[in-house]
């Protein structure tokens, strides 16, 4: 950026910080907000609480010092019908530009002046800190003028250091320089069809507006460019991922399936069997399916997934299944190992806590063909498994791997069919941007006979009472959680903590139970036993880290505890409440904080007041944008400049077909015009 005129290297290294490191990223940078200072106002007209733009002259000014020592310039300026007085806190150096009788465009809002000292005076008002521009000077003054009065003006997030009007200044010598040179990404007969503008001419305007509709016009193109190249890029990855023919051939309904479903004690829900047959006419076709299913917590997406495992191993083949925790992996294993060892299917669990000459052998016997399902975490992907004959591959809570981890495991079979599942419902806006690759499938109906589950957000004071209710639940023979936030695994501190709250649950406060403490950092055998004690009803209460947030199913497990529910995002603690209320029991959660921090209050309270997960999703989208909701490592290449994903739904939706009848169309996007839209893709790093 120092290369731009009025940018000395101080200045771009300011820039740099604000993630403006090159022409381009100042173009691509839209306004935060924008102030229509095009409408000079008389200052007779004038109204307290609400923002105006004046022509004045400065009838006298003075600088003085406040009682607090503060250095105060205030002005009285005048136009023909009246005046008003200006303040400015701290900027004595004003002193030097306020001169009598110089005029100005002053910008800024109306505040109600002190009370006048006669009653007839009426009413005063003034501006505090108005911006100011110098009229009547130069031609250059003239320029700057029109730049940052008179018009729709743009302002720009930016941090202290860098004012408004300096970088202003600086984005207008780099639209009216470099603007035109952007290269047009979008096929002309793309943008005729949908009247959208061309790139050159919304760049400038998003930056300096002629009128609002024209602003409009801007964003609309903008907003588009940006969906349409995250849609063509998510298109592209299906095309290749899709485009070959798969070997493999199923037989949707067999002996298995059917022993399955007899087995089961309990009858799918309509939904569940909807998505069940959505899947299986999947697999049956000619492309490798590609599918997500969503489903709220508690929705059974398990029992899905193992009726699709079916499938595929009585059709001759292998299935992975992939959790993202050795928790999960187990409960996984043994659910599985439930509904399939009778019926003569091996199912592997390949975790952590496996001994090595268990682990040859599973590992042989994945490479033989003869553990028909194979189950476990990121331990699936080390080069050492491989399989005689993999189709299936199921990637469960699948938020928590990266991209990169998912196509690992895909490539240990050729083209194999993948289901991958989350229950953190997302909005539908953020999954076409995130998941836009996968075909989705909807859980849109819980199990029969739920209750929904009572939230209460206590204050700290309420701690007796929310342990009395606990003892209630535990002495009717329920079960309970009490979860420490631990943020990350090396959090020595609140391990401490976590622990010595165990201590204190287990000794003082429900020595009747049985209770016990559960952390990311025990040996897996250590894990394994107290989690098998828990499913079994032996412990009653498990302290536990956030290990237990995804996956965990223990019906009779009723209450659960919240510590520092603060620290969580809305889509965790859901996660996290998602743990109880999976039987019939009625089930009650409590979060106890006495937060102050806004955000975190609006939070808890969305959180105790619904409980439905795609809802609340929609609400964190808005609290939190999307970046924070995913957090890094899903939302990596999710910036979104331009959009919000709140707001551009109906624009979403047309960037996405598009961009899917484009690449349908045009796969290789080979055709001669459709080379700046490459072009573009490549220097996004959008292209893979
Ligand atoms: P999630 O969708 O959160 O992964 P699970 O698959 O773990 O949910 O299922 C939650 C609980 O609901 C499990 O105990 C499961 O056995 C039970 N379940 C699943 N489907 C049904 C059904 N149709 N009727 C009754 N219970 C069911
Ligand atoms: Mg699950």
């Amino acid at each position: 950026m120092q290369y731009v005129k009025g940018v000395g290297p101080a200045r771009a290294a300011q820039l740099k910080r604000l993630g403006l490191e090159t022409v381009e990223d100042v173009l691509w940078a839209a306004p935060r907000r924008y102030e229509d200072r095009s409408r000079l106002r008389r200052i007779t007209d004038l109204t307290p609480g609400t923002a105006a733009t004046v022509r004045a002259r400065v009838v006298r000014v003075a600088l003085r010092r406040t009682q607090r020592g503060r250095s105060l310039v205030e002005a009285v300026m005048g136009d023909e019908t009246g005046t008003i007085s200006c303040l400015w806190f701290h900027q004595p150096y004003l002193i030097q530009q306020v001169k009598p009788d110089a005029e100005f465009i002053v910008y800024g809002r109306l505040e109600p002046g002190p009370p006048a000292r006669r009653a007839r005076a009426g009413r005063r008002l003034q501006f505090i800190h108005p911006e100011l521009e110098r009229v009547g000077g130069g031609e250059h003054d003239a320029q700057e003028a029109a730049l940052h009065t008179g018009r729709i003006v743009p302002i720009y997030p930016l941090t202290e250091g860098v004012g408004q009007r300096w970088y202003r200044r600086v984005v207008h010598t780099v639209v009216s320089r470099y603007a035109s040179t952007v290269a047009e990404a979008l096929p002309a007969d793309l943008r005729d069809r949908l009247a959208l503008k061309p790139v050159a001419w919304a760049l400038q305007q998003m930056h300096f507006p002629e009128s609002w509709e024209a602003l409009d016009a801007a964003r609309r193109r903008l907003v588009f460019d940006e969906l349409f190249l995250i849609q063509i890029r998510l298109a592209l990855r299906r095309s290749r991922l899709t485009a070959r023919r798969k070997p493999q051939r199923y037989q949707a309904s067999g002996p298995l399936t059917e022993a399955l479903f007899r087995r089961l004690p309990f009858a799918l829900t309509a939904s569940q069997r909807r998505v069940f047959e959505e899947l299986c006419r999947d697999l049956c076709e000619t492309r490798p399916m590609l599918r997500l299913l969503q489903g709220d917590v508690g929705s059974g997406k398990t029992v899905v997934a193992a009726a699709l495992m079916a499938v595929a191993v009585q059709s001759g083949y292998q299935v992975a299944l992939m959790a993202p925790t050795e928790l999960l992996a187990e409960q996984h294993a043994r659910v599985l190992r439930g509904y399939f060892e009778p019926l003569g299917v091996r199912v592997g669990l390949l975790a952590q806590g496996v001994a090595p000459a268990d682990r040859k052998r599973l590992i042989r016997g994945a490479a033989d063909g003869t553990v028909q399902m194979l189950v476990g975490t990121h331990a699936l992907i080390e080069s050492a498994v491989t399989f005689k004959q993999l189709a299936l591959v199921v990637i469960d809570e699948q938020h928590k791997f990266g991209v990169a981890q998912r196509s690992r495991l895909v490539r240990k079979a050729g083209t194999p069919d993948v289901l991958v599942m989350t229950a953190t419902p997302i909005p539908r806006t953020l999954a076409l941007s995130l998941y836009g690759d996968l075909a989705c499938s909807t859980l849109t109906e819980l199990p029969p006979g739920r209750v929904p589950i009572r939230t209460l957000w206590y204050p700290e004071s309420s701690r007796p009472e929310v342990y009395r209710q606990i003892r209630e639940e535990l002495a009717a023979g329920r079960q309970g959680y009490v979860v420490y936030p631990l943020v990350d695994v090396s959090d020595r501190q609140a391990l401490r903590a976590a622990t010595q709250m165990a201590a204190t649950l287990k000794t003082q406060v429900f020595p009747e139970f049985r209770v016990e403490l559960l952390h990311g950092q025990m040996r897996p055998r250590a894990k394994e036993s107290i989690m098998g004690a828990f499913v079994e009803g032996r412990v009653q209460l498990l302290v536990s880290t956030v290990i237990v947030e995804v996956g965990l199913d223990v019906p009779n497990a009723a209450v659960m505890l919240i510590e520092h529910p603060e620290r969580f995002g809305l889509a965790q603690l859901h996660q996290l409440r998602g743990r109880i209320g999976r039987g019939t029991h009625p089930a009650t959660c409590f979060a106890l904080s006495d937060t102050t921090d806004e955000t975190a209050q609006k939070r808890l309270a969305a959180f105790a007041e619904t409980a439905d997960g795609f809802q609340l999703a929609e609400q964190d989208l808005e609290l939190r944008g999307p970046g924070e909701l995913l957090g890094r490592r899903q939302s990596g290449f999710l910036r979104f400049r331009m959009a919000d994903l709140t707001r551009d739904q109906a624009l979403l939706d047309l960037a996405r077909q598009e961009a899917f009848d484009l690449v349908e169309r045009e796969p290789q996007l080979g055709r001669p015009d459709l080379a700046p839209l490459r072009e573009r893709l490549k220097r996004a790093g959008l292209s893979s």
